[in-house]
């Protein structure tokens, strides 16, 4: 088997309609990237079974989708306005940027944990291990100076007043601040969990590695509120569900591993992110994090507003614990595009690209193929229009059918169905499974209850 590379994955992406880099015809723009039509059911398919695992199938789970744009204060109360930050220096000799954490992690393979050394400390630490720039091989570091990571804009209501507002850089402040309204109007009793999916902005000193790490991207997260008494239960659950949902969806286990942090926030009991080996290494694809009652006190005492929670059987009143569960769209569809992506060697000597996609999330569940066009394209055309009211279906008559099969193979269709002159005399279709190439006939009338099987997630 061919090793996949990150670089194959960019170029697999653009040549089929995965994605394409932002801004494509000014020479893009670092760092931003566009999904294409078969990339966009991709990334779709996976955000509907993150929803339908985490909310549709859990009775204790409630959705909201709250704005990108929130009050100033709910950054103040959060602590980013303060402290959102990562700590950047610049090699004097190339100017380019880098973040101090990530170099020292890289050069010690991961065995110190910068994330809780102070900016004096990161710099003694590159100075006595001599670690060089890795552009350009010079060691001539600027100091090291923490970044603003939040994206500015400006709201302004007069000529000339103008209100700094901010592109929220994680979803999970419009969940806390919507506890009290989401609990009142179902009546949720604790422990129950709001979910969201929804754009974040970061101005990362470091973006990269494709839809990796970017400036803007889809987070998928849960936050469950609960009695600080069960918060470990729940978190150790939630690490669990995690761990299964990505496993189900498409990645193999000896590819993932729990990481549990050593260092903590003040407030945070728990933290463990959960990785997956990506062609760049091991790298961070979601996080589960006890984050005690840090949340809701803060946003009470900055809101004035009261966030406690009357429980209706004791008539205790407290603030809730929270534990968050918060995984990245784009991350998790790049490491499934990863993981899916083989040139396969045929026995014929040929190579065949394709993605062996879970079919719950590929882009399409099945292709229509009329065998011959000017003979099978009624049919063809009334089986598109029957199958496509149950799901997306792609519709190619161009090339001949092996052609046509690859075709699909590289975006992914579990299933293709050729139309031929059975189809027109008998109502039966063959369907040829993109994994194994095997081929089976079917009464058209047992197609949807077929596919519908296939791809329940
Ligand atoms: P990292 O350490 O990689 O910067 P983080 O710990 O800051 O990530 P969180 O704030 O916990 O990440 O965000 C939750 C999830 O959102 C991450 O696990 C990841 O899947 C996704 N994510 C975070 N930042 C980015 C980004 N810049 N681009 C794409 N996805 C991201």
């Amino acid at each position: 088997m061919k090793e996949v590379t990150m670089e194959k994955i960019v170029n697999m992406c653009k040549q089929y309609g995965f994605v394409f880099p932002g801004s494509d015809i000014y020479d893009g723009f670092a760092n931003t990237w566009d999904f294409g039509p078969v990339g966009v059911e991709l990334k779709n398919n996976v955000k509907k079974a993150w929803w339908k695992r985490f909310v549709q199938e859990d009775k204790s789970t409630y959705g909201v989708d709250a704005g990108i744009l929130m009050n100033p204060r709910v950054w103040e109360a959060s602590g980013h306005v303060a402290s959102f930050s990562d700590p950047k220096m610049d090699c004097k000799k190339c100017k380019q940027r880098f973040r101090a954490d990530n170099m020292i992690e890289e050069f010690s393979k991961g065995e110190v944990a910068a994330e809780g050394m102070t900016n004096e400390e990161m710099e003694k630490y590159i100075e006595d291990n001599n670690i060089k720039c890795p552009h350009c091989g010079s060691h001539e570091w600027s100091e090291i100076k923490q970044f603003k990571l939040m994206f500015e804009t400006s709201r302004g209501t007069v000529e000339g007043s103008k209100d700094t507002v901010y592109l929220r850089p994680e979803t999970c402040q419009g969940e806390y601040v919507n506890f009290l309204n989401v609990q009142r109007t179902t009546r949720a009793k604790i422990p129950f969990a709001i979910a969201q999916i929804g754009k974040s902005f970061r101005n990362e000193i470091t973006p990269g590695n494709f839809l990796f790490r970017t400036i803007e991207f889809e987070q998928m997260e849960l936050q469950m509120f609960c009695k600080d008494s069960d918060s470990m239960n729940i978190y150790n659950n939630y690490k669990e569900r995690a761990l299964n949902f990505v496993n189900d969806i498409g990645l193999p286990s000896d590819k993932l591993r729990f990481h549990d942090h050593d260092k903590l926030a003040h407030y945070a009991k728990a933290a463990c992110d959960i990785q997956y080996k990506f062609p760049i290494g091991w790298e961070e694809l979601n996080g589960i994090h006890h984050r005690g009652t840090w949340d809701l006190s803060r946003h009470s005492e900055f809101s004035g507003k009261s966030l406690e929670y009357l429980d209706p059987e004791t008539n205790e009143k407290y603030i809730p614990t929270v534990i968050e569960y918060s995984i990245g769209a784009d991350r998790l569809t790049l490491a499934l595009l990863c993981e899916a992506f083989e040139e396969q060697e045929l026995e014929n000597g040929e190579t065949r690209e394709v993605m062996h996609f879970n079919p719950a999330i590929a882009p399409y569940k099945c292709a229509i193929l009329p065998l011959i066009k000017k003979n099978h394209t009624d049919k063809a055309t009334e089986v598109y229009n029957m199958l496509s009211k149950y799901f997306m279906c792609t519709y190619d008559d161009s090339g001949s059918i092996g052609k046509r099969y690859r075709r699909n193979d590289a975006i992914g269709t579990p299933y293709s169905i050729t139309i031929d002159d059975e189809t027109v005399n008998n109502n039966t279709v063959t369907i040829r499974d993109r994994d194994t190439m095997e081929q089976i006939t079917l009464p058209l009338d047992e197609v949807v209850n077929y596919i519908n099987e296939k791809i329940l997630f």
